[in-house]
């Protein structure tokens, strides 16, 4: 198959509009059989429960082109068990997990032209997402739904590539004890923006979120898990509000089965982030990236930036991923 013509080495964290997406839409309590579309723009009533309240949710994965050509994704059934947890918590219906494990792919296969070839460092983004349709008013869940996949080809998620990130403690919070944190809610970021934006504003990359009950313990940034280190250790905040990442559960096992580390998953209290020598940010797009300095109100943490062990687990997350080291049984779903 002919890959498409782009400049994959220079491919930043961007929307490219690809050949075809997957649409499945659920009315009279069921599920359509869905299928592949070259549609890409949607067309509903002004009146969709997405536009009026928001009701939404999504995940977010990739396919790669390993060392030997094939292309696969990683620990799909994950992101279909979380999506299922994100559609029940915000009153949406399941799409099957194994449907949305043969949608992924389909898409996927579909769109082979547009996977990155190996050793370009781009990958395929992969986005299903689902919302309400409907017009609803009067506030409810709507009662038709569409279920989508698209893809798209992706660089670094962080400006500039790989490089140590200056991240502050954020004064504003993201997730309330008993809301929405722990789902892939369109909410959770539609609130992020403005502090995100301002952030950048002030030169930061991202803000780290306190638990917003006591404002004493790390949860997470806008996008991505956090992890520290310390004396070969890898420790990463415990809370019921932070996004259960796949990627940090997925280092977790890469720290403790492949590289012999100590893993604490702990509440970690602000007052202790001076303690850790090194600091990462770890999710589907920003894979593992190195924290240089967290700055706490003009209190400036500074870390070793990419270093040994952040590599280390970078280097091996990344070696399974694309097929250079061996996986554990169900990481990998091989698409074609
Ligand atoms: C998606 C997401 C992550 C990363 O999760 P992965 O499964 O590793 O991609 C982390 N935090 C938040 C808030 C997220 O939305």
């Amino acid at each position: 198959m002919e890959k498409k013509n782009l400049d994959w080495q220079s491919l930043g964290f961007g929307y490219v509009q690809t050949d075809l997406r997957y649409v499945a839409n659920y009315r009279n309590g069921a599920w359509d059989q869905g299928g592949l579309t070259s549609q890409a723009d949607i067309t509903m009533n002004e009146c969709a429960c997405v536009l009026q309240y928001a009701q939404t949710c999504f995940e977010g994965m990739k396919a790669y082109t390993t060392e030997d050509g094939k292309i696969v994704c990683f620990r799909p059934d994950l992101n279909a068990a979380r999506m299922a947890d994100s559609c029940r918590r915000l009153e949406m219906p399941v799409f099957p997990e194994d449907r949305f494990v043969e949608a992924v792919c389909e898409t996927v296969r579909a769109n082979a032209a547009w996977v990155p070839p190996y050793g370009s460092g781009a990958t395929l983004y992969i986005r299903p997402y689902m919302f309400g349709i409907d017009p609803v008013i009067g506030v409810k869940p709507a009662s038709e739904y569409q279920f989508r996949v698209f893809v798209t080809p992706v660089g670094p998620y962080f400006k500039g590539g790989i490089r140590p990130l200056t991240v502050r403690i954020s004064d504003l919070d993201r997730a309330a004890p008993r809301g929405t944190g722990h789902v892939k809610a369109g909410l959770n970021y539609a609130m992020s923006l403005y502090n995100i934006t301002d952030a950048h504003r002030q030169g930061y990359d991202e803000n780290v979120y306190v638990d917003s009950a006591t404002r004493t313990f790390i949860e997470e940034t806008g996008g991505a898990n956090i992890v520290f280190i310390k004396d070969g250790t890898l420790v990463t905040p415990h809370s019921d509000t932070i996004l259960p990442s796949i990627t940090r559960r997925s280092l977790l096992y890469v720290a403790k089965e492949y590289l012999g580390m100590n893993v604490e998953e702990r509440p970690v209290a602000l007052s202790e982030i001076g303690d850790f020598t090194e600091c990462g940010l770890c999710g589907t797009a920003a894979v593992i990236s190195p924290v240089g300095a967290i700055d706490d109100h003009g209190t400036v943490h500074t870390y070793a930036g990419m270093g040994p062990t952040i590599q280390k687990l970078y280097d091996t997350l990344t070696g399974i991923q694309l097929g250079r080291l061996p996986a554990p049984e169900g990481w990998i779903k091989v698409i074609e």
